[in-house]
């Protein structure tokens, strides 16, 4: 068993506190992903479970025991970098089992262990080549391997694909999914990026100035977000909010979407301001004359149409299709209320 359990965990840079107690459960063979925005933490947290950082409160465990005070190399866990930091002399084949090396191990074990990280990772055709007849995809994968071949309990990935153009990070992407299937490992995957947390994840967790917003299965997030922070986060093009004020009991005045919204959500008082967060693909261009379109993006199969209503507040709009209204058109907005959420003041979600 090698599930991750962090308890109240908190983080200090001398008196900088970053990580203000995170308390967290990771499942055993769960692919766990950690995004948000630059600086909110998630590298420092990693890097904390990996124990590069000491942990200035809480504790941490990993599967049974408590690792908060135990040295990196005996957590049973591995990590990989956003740098692959391979050596230039040594061949695919050493780069991987170096480690292995360094602690002593037979070298029969080792190429065993070599021949079967290379086989997961289809680099078999590439061991005795050096780091620089290798592609960046190749790289990466190298240094996967390299965290492969030490059989880690959990595999902590801290933006592993940031340095690849996008078209290998799809790859990758499906790579490291097929990885974590075949080998059932738990992991630790740290992104900025909320695609590659909705593709890979079993749980996302939402991080935000070194507090956690939201935990939840990736869709669960989308559709039922607890707050604006991960409504706006996840989703892409993010969600458009408007202010609206509560005229009664389920129902709330939006200028910015040309009238009032009815809704099941619990609102507060009459008066109170309340935001309303609609998606882009539930919006609908009608006929009417409440928003001027500023731009459009056709990208072929789908077409974002940005216009601002009278209240100068902005919204984007997801079409299918090519649809590429004239700058300065007045266009009508249409929505299901259904579709509309809600959000107090303070920005938690109205339910
Ligand atoms: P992320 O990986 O989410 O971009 P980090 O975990 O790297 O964020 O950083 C979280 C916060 O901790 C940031 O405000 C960062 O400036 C701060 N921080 C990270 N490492 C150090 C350090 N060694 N000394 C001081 N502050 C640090
Ligand atoms: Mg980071």
């Amino acid at each position: 068993m090698s599930g991750v359990v962090l308890q109240k965990v908190v983080k200090r840079f001398g008196e900088a506190e970053v990580i203000h107690g995170v308390d967290l459960t990771i499942e055993d063979g769960e692919f766990c992903v950690f995004v948000g925005p630059s600086g909110c933490g998630k590298s420092t947290l990693l890097r904390m479970v990996a124990g590069l950082e000491d942990t200035s409160g809480g504790s941490i465990r990993i599967g049974a025991r408590d690792v908060t005070q135990v040295d990196p190399s005996e957590r049973g866990v591995a990590m990989v970098f956003q740098t692959y930091a391979l050596y230039p002399h040594m061949t695919v084949a050493e780069n991987m089992g170096f480690g292995l090396k360094m602690t002593g191990h037979p070298a029969q074990e080792i190429s065993r262990k070599v021949a079967e990280a290379a086989r997961i990772l289809k680099l078999g055709d590439l061991l005795s080549r050096k780091p620089k007849a290798l592609s960046g995809g190749q790289r990466q994968r190298v240094a996967i391997g390299r965290a492969i071949v030490r059989g880690p309990e959990v595999f902590l990935f801290d933006e592993p694909l940031s340095n690849l153009d996008a078209e290998l990070r799809v790859e990758m992407r499906v790579e490291i999914a097929r990885l974590h299937r075949e080998i059932g490992a738990t992991m630790i995957y740290v992104t900025h990026d909320q695609v590659e947390a909705m593709t890979l994840a079993d749980k996302i967790v939402v991080l935000r100035k070194g507090r956690v917003e939201q935990v939840g299965k990736p869709l669960e997030l989308y559709h039922d977000p607890d707050n604006r922070f991960v409504a706006g986060f996840i989703g892409s093009p993010a969600m458009n909010f408007v202010a609206a004020t509560v005229v009664s009991a389920g129902l709330a005045e939006a200028p910015g979407l040309g009238g009032t919204v009815p809704t099941a959500a619990h609102l507060p008082a009459a008066g109170s301001k309340v935001e309303v967060g609609l998606r882009p693909q539930h919006l609908r261009i009608t006929g009417g004359e409440t928003h001027r379109v500023e731009m459009t993006e056709a990208l072929g199969g789908v077409s974002f149409i940005h216009v601002s209503a009278a209240t100068g507040e902005k919204l984007v709009i997801e079409a299918k299709g090519d649809v590429t209204p004239a700058i300065g058109t007045m266009v009508g907005l249409a929505y299901e209320a259904g579709d509309a959420l809600f959000f107090a003041a303070d920005g938690q979600r109205l339910r």
